[in-house]
């Protein structure tokens, strides 16, 4: 038992290279131990790419015979873009297959686990399940929600705020902070803000970070479309734009945005909802959203209980002032028993700053 887990930690641990680059598909990571040694390792990397099991046994080679393969999640038994992982397990011959967790997707869910012990292999499920639901939250939220899982993001003050009463806000949090959002960006599908956001900081919202790595979508929330036409996110073209409107638009101005590539998508209610703007991510395949204000967007996702998790960057600074604004604004929660509790998952140093990950509680 205590080998199993430390191969099963091994696999996790090899299943993380693919953080934030597999969408819409699952991180997974396999490792096949035979006589006691490692023969072969392998991760899913991006989507269309071979699975995991795939390098793992490929690696292997007849060493994969009489093996015991450890592997993050249930291997698959459909055809997708690439052969079902299962019946490559039946035909290299492997006399055990350990499993984390079960895949939530219909078309697999128990059934390659089914498959493999009808080939007279030993299967053995749940061995470090929580750890492997906890690396792909993302993932196992979209296919049950049909929705993408939210991460709300802020940089503030210790006094919790998150601009001046004048409306500075840049910066408040250290380089090194905002070198680990770019991190964080370039792991989501999407990024939205509200079009306040855009008239006070007219943010770029691409990922700035060494190497050059695709831009995730940028969205705006702008009931009357009064996103400037020369705004960064609409002339410069470093990623694909959507702003979201209410239903009111007229059309000739809705062309001007289009004529610079930037598509407009008007919801079919005259206020965006945004239980409305989710459902419409997620039909579009849109896995995770990163929400990056203001605060009256924030208020809109927390009260819609939209929001999965919550990063907050806190910086060693206080800037004080009624009027100056902070991560949720909006109307919030009236009553305590109705307020929004969290699970603290991450506590970090990131340069002088305080970096806190917090999950939302189910109700
Ligand atoms: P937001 O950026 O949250 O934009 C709010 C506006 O978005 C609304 O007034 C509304 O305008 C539009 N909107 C459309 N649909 C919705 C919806 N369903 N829910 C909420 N808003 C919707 O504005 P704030 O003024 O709250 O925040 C902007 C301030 O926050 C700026 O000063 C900025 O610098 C600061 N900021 C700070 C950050 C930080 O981390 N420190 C991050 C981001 C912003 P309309 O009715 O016209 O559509
Ligand atoms: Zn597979």
């Amino acid at each position: 038992m205590y080998r199993d887990e430390h191969y099963m930690r091994l696999a996790l641990d090899v299943a993380k290279a693919g953080i934030g680059q597999t969408s819409p598909n699952p991180v997974v990571g396999a490792v096949v131990v035979n006589g006691g040694a490692v023969v072969g390792l392998g991760a899913h990397l991006k989507a269309g790419e071979p699975h995991a099991e795939v390098h793992a046994i490929r690696m292997a080679g007849e060493k994969a015979r009489g093996a015991t393969v450890y592997v993050t999640l249930e291997p698959c038994s459909h055809y997708g873009k690439t052969p079902p992982c299962v019946d490559l397990l039946i035909q290299a011959g492997v006399r055990r297959v350990v499993i984390a967790t079960t895949d939530p997707n219909p078309l697999v869910a128990g059934k390659g686990i089914d498959k493999l012990r009808r080939a007279g292999i030993e299967v053995d499920v749940g061995l470090l399940k929580e750890e492997a639901d906890e690396l792909n939250r993302v993932f196992f939220h979209y296919i049950a929600a049909k929705t993408p899982f939210v991460t709300l993001k802020y940089a503030c003050s210790l006094d919790g705020k998150i601009a001046t009463a004048t409306g500075e806000s840049k910066w408040i949090t250290s380089e090194a902070a905002r070198q680990d959002v770019h991190r964080l960006r370039a792991q989501h599908d999407a990024i939205l803000v509200g079009v306040n956001t855009v008239l006070a900081d007219n943010p770029k919202l691409t990922v700035r970070i060494g190497e050059q790595r695709k831009n995730p979508l940028r969205i705006i929330l702008d009931t009357n479309l009064h996103t400037p036409l020369d705004a960064h996110v609409v002339t410069d073209r470093e990623a694909e734009t959507w702003i979201i409107t209410g239903s009111g638009i007229s059309w000739e101005k809705a062309e001007a945005y289009e004529r610079l590539g930037v598509r407009i998508i008007p919801m079919a209610a005259a206020h965006i909802h945004v239980c409305d703007v989710l459902r419409l991510l997620g039909e579009q395949r849109i896995t995770s959203l990163f929400v990056e204000g203001g605060s009256r967007v924030h208020d809109s996702f927390l009260r819609a209980g939209a929001v999965n998790e919550v990063v907050a960057y806190i910086a060693p600074k206080l800037i004080g002032g009624r009027e100056a604004p902070t991560p949720v604004g909006g109307l919030g929660f009236s009553r305590l028993e109705e307020v929004m509790e969290l699970d603290i998952r991450q506590l970090e140093m990131v340069g002088p700053d305080i970096k806190v990950v917090a999950a939302v509680k189910k109700r």
